[in-house]
């Protein structure tokens, strides 16, 4: 029986460690060199097919000049815009069956965060990023289900800069705004740190494109160039789905929050000074209060840190609980990115490590 106690044992162990690997996922993209670029030997020599890859530094030796890391999956140079977005979709339908879900690009400033999320070119299609894709679904799903679901859609588009949240739809040029209150029951509001934050009603992709133009250009506003703005901020596009089964005329809400993080490059203190070293300072905090949120959701700690970083009180009801979060983390292969890309990859290691280890010594 002892036996059968320690396969029970063990059985429940896996489970766990299932579950929430299915709720953290971690995906790395290595973004291929660009046309000018030196194409030098990249600094990614391996990528396998169960999601392990090495990174080397051809200039030094010994036990630095390679590493291995292992994620849920790795995306090397020639994965399309398609093949990235199959890989999400399973999550995008979860938030129409009423579950929160973050999607969060991170890397440095250059690593193809932005070509993850929205594309290089919203002109064709075929490069379309994560949000433009997982926005089709939404409403494609919801269409098909529109017998048995009425759902609505709202969008909502924050950028957080320096630990202060805006709102970049305050002036959308039109009426049609809501507080959250307006779509979430009470009890749904703890934890949203941004209750009056504006939602538009949406009906299709085309919406979400124009809104976003205009979040693009609030966000522009006081910034001394757009580039340089949009790699110290964070942006957040939140998009909220609430349905009424018809029949029982119960209500589901989920949403799906679109993370564009600011550039995870460390800045060098000794030449940052004044406004750069502050922004740099808030940034650095901001990210290492998300890894720590994350990990400590991964290890099923009893207390998890929300309260460190605006990031991460804003999107607290979307992180742990019965959400579901995705990291896309990202890789510049030069190399003399080599650095960042150690730290990028140990960030994520942090986020995805569950180790049996570590959930046994949790019991
Ligand atoms: P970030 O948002 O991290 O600052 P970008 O998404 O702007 O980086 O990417 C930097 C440059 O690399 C852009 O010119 C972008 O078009 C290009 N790029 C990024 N990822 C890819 C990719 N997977 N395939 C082709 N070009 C890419």
């Amino acid at each position: 029986t002892s036996y059968h106690k320690v396969l029970e044992e063990n059985r429940l162990l896996y489970n766990e460690v299932q579950d929430l690997k299915g709720a953290i996922r971690v995906y790395c993209r290595v973004r291929p060199f660009l046309p000018g670029q030196s194409n030098g030997q990249s600094t990614v020599d391996y990528i396998g097919e169960n999601g392990d890859m090495m990174i080397i530094n051809p200039l030094k030796h010994g036990k630095d000049a390679r590493r291995v890391f292992s994620f849920d999956k790795v995306f090397g140079t020639t994965v399309t815009q398609e093949q990235i977005y199959a890989d999400t979709q399973p999550l995008i339908r979860s938030v129409l069956d009423g579950y929160n879900v973050c999607i969060f690009a991170y890397g440095q400033t250059g690593s193809g965060k932005t070509y993850t999320m929205s594309g290089p070119d919203l002109t064709t299609e075929e490069t379309w990023g994560v949000n433009y894709r997982a926005l089709g679904d939404l409403f494609h799903i919801s269409k098909e289900r529109s017998d048995s679901i009425k759902y609505e859609v709202f969008v909502q588009m924050i950028e957080i800069y320096n630990e202060q949240v805006r709102d970049l739809l305050v002036s959308d040029g039109s009426n049609r705004r809501y507080p959250l209150s307006n779509i979430r029951n009470n009890s749904q509001m703890n934890g949203i740190n941004v209750p009056d934050a504006f939602l538009v009603p949406v009906t299709c992709t085309q919406d979400v494109l124009d809104l976003m133009r205009i979040g693009q250009k609030n966000r522009a506003v006081g910034a001394t160039a757009l580039n340089e703005r949009s790699s110290r901020s964070h942006s957040v596009l939140t998009v909220h789905v609430r349905g009424r089964e018809l029949v029982s005329n119960s209500i589901l809400r989920g949403c799906l929050h679109l993370v564009d993080l600011a550039g995870s490059e460390r800045v060098d203190k000794s030449e940052a000074v004044g406004e750069r070293l502050k922004e740099a300072q808030h940034i650095n905090r901001s990210l290492s209060a998300l890894g720590d949120v994350i990990s400590a959701l991964a290890q099923k700690s009893p207390h998890i840190p929300y309260r460190n970083s605006k990031l991460t009180q804003v999107l607290q009801d979307s992180l742990g609980g019965h959400a579901k979060t995705l990291m896309f983390v990202h890789i510049n292969p030069e190399l003399n990115a080599f650095g960042e890309t150690i730290s990028t990859l140990k960030f994520a290691e942090r986020v995805s490590s569950i180790e049996l280890g570590a959930a046994q010594s949790n019991k």
